[in-house]
């Protein structure tokens, strides 16, 4: 995190990222179908993160849906003719779908669902920082708000910041990055850029121990480590594939190893066992036994995505993405330059 005013800032809307309550069969099954019927009712198509619930991405599978990272959930919902976006997932996901997609309807379960390096990131602060390297190519995570976006002049995800930063690294352009200092190290030992890191962190990834998957391939010798780069560097050093979520998605099916230990939101569970029944998957451990975790390898925002808000926010309309179209302008140009990278 950037301050202790950044901390306590998480610490406060960590207070108000209420789990979503456990149903009984009988009331899942009936919220799965209002749900499913109020997407017909309102021509709005359900676009769900990995990290969210396997109920979550189980309906949007069954619905016509997609499950995915942030930028193809964009993409997705950009090129899909409903009218309306239900992104289960955390606010920027929805951010980034209404920047691509401005004259949709984009709905979220809850606004209230966030991101700690969206926190972390205050605007103003990081304009300022921005101003004072004016030197610098200000290359920004998409876990970020649209006014940081609209400041900076590259948006990358995790797929693919390590191919946009070697080419601006080639062109002898130096970096500001943000706000993942983790993430940001990592592409720094990657590419040898020469990079200014922000101080920001994701709760969840941040939390992983080396030590603890270290010891956990002792009792799994020929378990292969999938990391996702928001871990600490002693984590990514003991991975055997690093990646983002779909990089790691794609290696556990092309792995011949039997059992993964696996760094990042246990959520992408659901899809890594559904594509491998037959292989292995465990959580890498996170602050070791009995210790007070906030994420516990699962993002508590994340888990704020319930079929219960799902169906009041169709129902009543309520959260609602909306940013102010001069914005959506702004935030659109760095975004649309990732999205013409061209790709391996
Ligand atoms: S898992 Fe981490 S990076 Fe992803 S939304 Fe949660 S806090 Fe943000």
């Amino acid at each position: 995190m950037n301050s202790v005013y950044d901390q306590l800032l998480v610490r406060e809307h960590l207070s108000r990222a209420t789990p979503s309550a456990n149903l009984s069969e009988l009331e899942e099954t009936a919220l799965r179908e209002q749900v499913k019927q109020l997407l017909v009712d309102h021509n709005a198509v359900l676009i769900a993160h990995y990290y969210t619930s396997p109920v979550i991405q189980a309906l949007a599978e069954e619905t016509g849906g997609f499950i995915g990272d942030s930028l193809e959930m964009a993409r997705f919902g950009a090129r899909h003719p409903a009218q309306t976006l239900v992104v289960a997932g955390v606010r920027f996901m929805g951010e980034t779908a209404k920047i691509l997609s401005p004259e949709k309807r984009v709905l979220m379960p809850t606004l209230e669902a966030t991101c700690s390096l969206d926190i972390g990131c205050d605007a103003d602060e990081f304009s300022q920082f921005c101003d004072e390297h004016p030197e610098h190519t200000v290359v920004v995570y998409a876990n970020t708000s649209a006014a940081v976006k609209a400041r900076a002049d590259w948006v990358v995800t995790s797929s693919i910041a390590l191919q946009v930063v070697s080419s601006l690294h080639e062109q002898g352009k130096k970096i500001l990055w943000a706000p993942d200092k983790h993430l940001g190290d990592y592409i720094c030992r990657e590419t040898g850029a020469e990079m200014l890191l922000w101080d920001g962190a994701c709760i969840v990834h941040e939390e992983f121990k080396a030590k603890g998957i270290l010891d956990l391939k002792k009792v799994h010798p020929t378990a292969a480590v999938l990391v996702h780069p928001e871990s600490p560097a002693s984590v990514v050093d003991v991975a055997d594939v690093t990646g983002s979520t779909s990089q790691l998605l794609k290696a556990a099916g092309e792995l011949p190893n039997d059992t993964l230990i696996v760094a990042t939101d246990r959520g992408i569970f659901y899809k890594m066992q559904q594509e491998n029944p037959n292989k292995i998957f465990l959580e890498a451990p996170t602050a070791g036994q009995g210790a007070s975790c906030r994420s516990c390898a699962h993002c508590p925002w994340m888990g704020m995505n319930s079929l219960e808000r799902m169906a009041s926010s169709l129902k009543e309309g309520s959260d609602e993405i909306h940013i102010a179209p001069e914005l959506i302008q702004n935030a659109l140009i760095p975004l649309q330059k990732m999205l013409d990278f061209p790709k391996d």
